[in-house]
């Protein structure tokens, strides 16, 4: 999925990131947590918004050698750009109207 602000989030795109799904345990008797939207399964852990590149207020990621992340450089607020990102707030103003259901 291609997010861009330019096309607008479409009604019918804004239900089915809401729409809740039921968590997949990750391993047998381990709970697999409440159910989550769409959105939140997609939210990234560093701008919480949902792209579809990489995102866009990481300047840098610094790793250890077994993968674990080490260290994170943000781009300062306001000089990334965040139209890049759908925000949940994007999300709720793309909802249908209820007056005109
Ligand atoms: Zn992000």
């Amino acid at each position: 999925m291609a997010f861009r602000k330019e096309e607008k989030l479409s009604a019918e795109l804004a239900q089915e990131l809401l729409t809740t799904t039921r968590q997949v345990s990750p391993f047998p008797g381990v709970d697999a947590g409440p159910p989550k939207t769409l959105f939140e399964t997609k939210q990234c852990l560093h701008c919480q918004g949902v792209h579809s590149r990489k995102c866009p207020s990481v300047s840098s990621i610094e790793y250890y050698n077994d993968g674990a992340v080490k260290h994170v450089t943000y781009f300062p607020h306001g000089s990334w750009p965040e139209d890049q990102v759908i925000w949940l707030e994007d999300v709720y103003d793309a909802l249908p109207n209820e007056e005109n259901l």
